[in-house]
């Protein structure tokens, strides 16, 4: 509905930064940029032709948290499917899911939340379910000095890589000294960080780059040892895309190869326009978000977990949309559960069950108004849901 339209691109990061249209909305759909291409449906994300059954589940019977009029219902949740909470704003899905499911199944694990929402029973396959973990947009880590590769855990690979090179092993260097986190390797001046944070009393404070390392946040006889060409810090400049490649020609090495298993998550994700030691503090919500998925993705416990999402699309382009619904179907594969809020159509469509709450918000919401296959929803006529995908689907000729 915008009088005009800017649209930047091709891609992110250091793939983008141009301006690939401005213009009309009329002007943009004859474009072809991948806004244009999405919005005008050339391009779209399939839908699959089966919903995936599900026959175990999670039921919770009594939920009566703020709106929540399910005193007398049992809700059953899916397991091993991908399941989308719906309902207009303040309908009670974050109350639902949040308040009451998450907070159900942390109590029957043993750590009960302080939020905790009434219920009166939680049933069905527990014995199947190992965690559950609710993946919010908060930041991934307190210290500025934690990034995207620390936190999915291919810094330590990269670190044990750096101290088994012939100079490090000869100068007994250890993977302590590559990190930036402990005293040993880093430069003390600046604490690893490479920038130095200067109190301005009644002014927002300012950061200078540390003159004692340069801002290359460790100590000159760190900076010396090479891989391949590239010292510690070179590797931190480097987006995650051209990390990926750097460490795939190093086919034989182990290290080199565990490095590249991880970073593909992040990849995976649509975040390979990062750079590796990009502080935490700067990410998005967004993008906090889904480097924690990369993380669950990249682990190698195959325990049944069931992860929760409020509105992961939320600032998503449908190009990183598409890449998500990858993301959660990988989670799923390995024997997972999915369920997530959301608003957003793109989302909605893909569903293997939805269970959409209303009719409408605040007093007038807390009901399940359906549960069951988007195929049905376009049926409920007592569903805002159904009626706005039975649009969104007639608009995009699915
Ligand atoms: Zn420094």
């Amino acid at each position: 509905n915008a009088d005009f339209i800017v649209d930047m691109g091709p891609y992110a990061g250091q793939f983008g930064g141009e301006i690939m249209f401005a213009g009309t909305k009329d002007a943009l759909l004859k474009a072809n940029t991948l806004t244009a291409n999405y919005l005008s449906g050339k391009i779209k994300i399939p839908i699959p032709k089966m919903r995936k059954k599900w026959n175990n589940f999670i039921a919770v019977t009594g939920a009566k948290e703020h709106n929540l009029k399910l005193e007398k219902q049992t809700i059953k949740f899916p397991l091993d499917v991908f399941t989308v909470i719906t309902g207009v704003s303040g309908s009670g899905k974050s109350t639902l899911l949040n308040n009451v499911f998450y907070a159900a199944l942390m109590n029957y694990f043993g750590t009960p939340l302080s939020y905790a929402g009434k219920y009166a029973k939680i049933s069905g396959d527990l014995n199947l379910i190992k965690h559950v973990e609710y993946i919010d947009q908060k930041p991934i880590g307190k210290s500025s000095r934690s990034n995207p590769a620390t936190y999915i855990k291919a810094w330590d690979d990269i670190r044990l890589l750096f101290a088994s090179q012939k100079a490090a092993r000869f100068n007994r260097l250890k993977p302590a000294h590559f990190s930036f986190n402990v005293e040993g390797g880093r430069c003390e001046t600046c604490k690893g960080d490479g920038i130095i944070k200067i109190d301005m009393q009644f002014m927002a404070d300012i950061y200078l780059v540390c003159d004692a390392c340069e801002g290359k946040r460790f100590k000159n006889n760190i900076l010396e040892i090479s891989y391949r060409g590239k010292n510690i810090f070179d590797i931190l400049e480097m987006t995650i895309a051209e990390a990926i490649i750097f460490f795939n020609e190093d086919t034989e090495n182990k290290i080199a190869g565990n490095i590249v298993r991880k970073l593909k998550y992040l990849e995976l994700v649509g975040l390979d326009y990062l750079h590796m030691g990009q502080s935490s503090a700067i990410l998005s919500g967004g993008e906090s978000q889904r480097i924690k998925l990369a993380f669950f993705l990249s682990r190698e416990n195959n325990e049944h977990t069931i992860f929760l999402f409020d509105e992961p699309t939320t600032g998503l382009h449908f190009y990183d949309i598409g890449k998500l619904l990858k993301a959660f179907g990988k989670l799923i594969e390995k024997g997972n559960t999915v369920m997530v809020i959301e608003h957003n159509p793109e989302i909605i469509v893909q569903a293997d069950w939805i269970i959409d709450l209303g009719p409408d918000g605040g007093n007038n919401g807390g009901e399940v108004v359906f549960q069951g296959e988007p195929e049905d929803i376009i049926k409920c006529k007592k569903s805002y849901t159904g009626k706005y995908l039975k649009d969104f689907l007639k608009k995009y000729r699915y």
